[in-house]
């Protein structure tokens, strides 16, 4: 979120010198979280908005809603309790006076706002209960010159606060290089003004002389604005047809069905095997992966679909064909379980049918990872299933062809490419699928993705029944018990998600601890004690439920820092059936696939990203059985939940599409989402905006391919400003 709060900030400690040996400052790590390192980042972070502190405005000429900044002395003061604690203080400036209300201060504040003294103060005025008043306005002594420029307001996160963040990003401005990238020749053609110099716009976009019309800031319609979108657009451009040019003077094997002879291909006999009849959204998707596959083109393809829209057997499909035609395949999720998951699938399918599939993962012994690799080497092994252990540099392939990579957002950059680059034949390049259950917006699609072709899988597979799903508040845990007894007396399987701190492992560890302790016993028991702050029983049943148990509920634990053979027996059991709950941090977040769990209850659900939410609900309702997802929500000591929070369980109640899901969570989250999405290391747009900054987008569309062609040094220069590291993102 970013912070909103210009004034009453502390005072700034140093501003970061660029490089700091020294261990890194809160601000620091925070700044590096926005991706700001280098000067020219700092200069390119520009304000959300203003704040005028260059002028004092009288109260009698202030209206309702005004930002404003007055000066005048403080005529009375109190503590008052009802409706709640709070500090109210009285300032006349000879003209008016005004209330300014605190619910959240320091004694420090309230001498500083005692009676008799002046002070300055900013904030919204608003016709109040009794009069006219100033909701937490910042204030400070009166006196002291004004500022002589706007306040820029930054995009910030938590633990940065304005002011360091202010002399941060003046300082990297001050250093940064801003020679012109622009050819002279681009700065007037076809735009109906000329453009701005870089170093003139963000001077003063960083510091607006106070005689601008605000408007034209807030709308980004200034000049100023007009070319650092124009300078945004071109880095887009410039990146994705640089990369369209590299890939199109690459080329892959065709991998195209093998002449018939009596015998059918693998794609045949697979197909003729599944149990089920593909929906027609995966035959449609099949068939444009498979018009890719044949081309001499690597292909370079994102298929997305809603969780359990079935991926996975379309994958399985693309694979059957690289083998058909004589080539080996590889296949890397990001996490054991998940890649365990897709093995198993696989085999099963596949094994049948002559296929032999070599597993490699981090965690396994030294002798079967010799094996594996040894059949890889050979081309024994015809698909290959694993973890990020796949693009190891032992691992050598005899002759990669299609590299599928579930979860695609999980993986950097790095590992993309490092997959890329496992395919030895004469400089060719293997094909590329990437899946994703998180479907990207199509304004986003067209534009960020230019690069990469999207496939969507828009249908789910019949006979699903919707899963309702119910906000419940904490408090009302017992009543969620009783709902998981009766699942489990109808023989179903239930998720108990608990929440990972990423400050704290160690606390969500105990929580999720604690919670398979409580759950255990209440299961278990008919006098079951309450859930809430019960101390694990002495004896309670081991992680993988209780050794010996006859006839109990088995009530599984899994989380992020078990070794991973554990994670995986635990796994196995729930797979099986043989635990009835398992409860779990995130860590089974993405593609696990038990059809015959059927509730889902996420503790403090209010703490996840809508994104997240949904994935996990996504682990329920995979088989016919009728599905419920319970968002179990603990307000803590504040007395509601946060407005956000609140629009994300909502979201959930009321849509299951992960297309609309996306929408949604991309409004809720709004500006900050840039931020986010950065750091993922999309470059996304920051200040542009597609749908209404055509003319620049126009503009830099018709430049791009000029500039590549006659001033290639000037290109690449801009796009390492603009992009810096992320330009790589683009060919992954
Ligand atoms: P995801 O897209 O989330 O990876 P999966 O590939 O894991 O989804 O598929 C979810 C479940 O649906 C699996 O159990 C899979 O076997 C099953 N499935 C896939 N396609 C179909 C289909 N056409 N009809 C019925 N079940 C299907
Ligand atoms: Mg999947």
């Amino acid at each position: 979120m970013p912070s909103r709060s210009a004034s009453a900030a502390p005072v700034p400690k140093t501003p970061p010198a660029a490089s700091a040996a020294a261990p890194k400052s809160q601000p620091q790590k925070a700044l590096e979280k926005l991706g700001l390192r280098r000067d020219i980042d700092l200069a390119l972070h520009l304000p959300l908005r203003y704040e005028d502190e260059t002028r004092l405005t009288r109260l009698a000429d202030a209206r309702d809603g005004d930002m404003v900044q007055i000066e005048g002395q403080v005529t009375h003061s109190e503590l008052t309790f009802r409706p709640r604690r709070q500090l109210r203080v009285t300032v006349d400036d000879g003209s008016d006076t005004c209330v300014l209300r605190f619910i959240n201060f320091y004694p420090s504040h309230q001498k500083t706002l005692s009676v008799g003294a002046r002070v300055r103060v900013r904030g919204e005025i608003r016709g109040g209960f009794a009069g006219r008043e100033m909701v937490h306005p910042g204030f400070r002594v009166a006196g002291g010159e004004l500022a002589t420029a706007l306040t820029p307001v930054y995009p910030t996160v938590a633990g940065l606060p304005q002011a360091y963040l202010r002399k941060a990003v003046l300082g990297g401005l001050a250093r940064a290089d801003l020679s012109e990238t622009l050819p002279a020749e681009f700065m007037n053609k076809n735009l109906p003004q000329p453009l701005s110099s870089l170093r003139e716009a963000l001077s003063f976009l960083h510091q607006p002389a106070p005689d601008v019309l605000l408007a034209t800031l807030e709308d980004r319609s200034h000049p100023a604005w007009q070319r650092l979108k124009a300078e945004e657009l071109l880095a887009q451009q410039l990146s994705q047809l640089q990369a369209r040019r590299v890939r199109a003077a690459m080329r892959a094997p065709p991998l195209r069905a093998p002449v018939h002879g009596p015998q059918c291909t693998l794609q045949e006999q697979l197909l003729e095997r599944l149990p089920f009849r593909l929906t027609a959204a995966q035959q449609r998707v099949g068939a444009e992966i498979a018009a890719d596959l044949q081309k001499n083109l690597p292909m370079h393809r994102l298929l997305q679909g809603d969780v359990g829209s079935g991926k996975t057997v379309v994958a399985a499909l693309a694979a059957a064909r690289c083998m058909d035609a004589g080539w080996q395949c590889a296949l890397m999720a990001p996490t054991e379980i998940l890649a365990e998951q897709h093995f198993r699938k696989l085999i099963g399918w596949l094994e049948p049918l002559g296929i032999q599939t070599a597993w490699l993962t981090g965690s396994q012994k030294a002798k079967e990872r010799r094996e594996a690799l040894a059949m890889i080497a050979s081309g024994a092994a015809g698909l290959v299933v694993g973890t990020h252990a796949v693009i190891q540099d032992k691992v050598i392939f005899k002759n990669l062809a299609l590299a599928i990579i579930d979860e695609q957002h999980r993986f950097g950059v790095a590992q993309r490419l490092a997959l890329r680059s496992k395919m030895t034949q004469g400089g060719e390049e293997p094909h590329l699928l990437m899946m994703t259950a998180t479907p990207i917006p199509r304004t986003l699609a067209m534009s960020y993705y230019a690069d990469l072709d999207v496939s969507t899988i828009d249908e789910l597979p019949p006979g699903r029944t919707p899963i309702v799903t119910k906000v419940v508040a904490e408090s009302r845990r017992d009543e969620v018990v009783e709902r998981i007894r009766s699942q489990l007396a109808e023989g179903r399987q239930v998720y108990w998600v608990c929440p990972l701190i990423e400050e704290s492992e160690s606390v969500d560890l105990i929580n999720a601890t604690q919670t398979h302790e409580a759950l255990s016993a209440a299961l278990n028991s008919p006098h079951a004690p309450p859930l809430r702050g019960s101390l694990p029983p002495e004896g309670a049943g081991s992680a993988l439920g209780r050794p010996g148990g006859g006839a109990g509920t088995q009530v599984g634990l899994l989380h992020s820092r078990m070794p991973v053979a554990e994670k995986k027996a635990v796994m196995a059991l729930f797979t099986s059936g043989q635990l009835g709950v398992l409860v779990s941090t995130t860590v089974i977040e993405v593609g696990v696939d038990v059809p015959n769990a059927s509730l889902m209850v996420i503790e403090h659900a209010e703490r996840f990203g809508l994104s997240q939410l949904h994935q996990l609900r996504g682990r329920v309702g995979r088989g016919a059985a009728a599905s419920a997802c319970v968002l179990l929500y603990s307000t803590g000591e504040a007395p509601r939940l946060g407005e956000t929070a609140r629009a994300r369980l909502k979201a959930m109640v009321e849509t299951q599409d992960g297309f609309e899901i996306a929408r949604r969570d991309l409004e809720i989250r709004g500006p900050g989402e840039f931020l986010g999405a950065r750091q993922s290391g999309a470059p996304l747009l920051r200040f542009a905006d597609l749908a209404t900054d055509t003319e620049l987008l126009a503009w830099a569309r018709a430049l791009a391919p000029v500039m590549l062609d006659k001033y290639p040094d000037l290109a690449q220069r801009h796009i390492l400003r603009w992009l810096g590291g992320k330009a790589e993102f683009l060919k992954a």
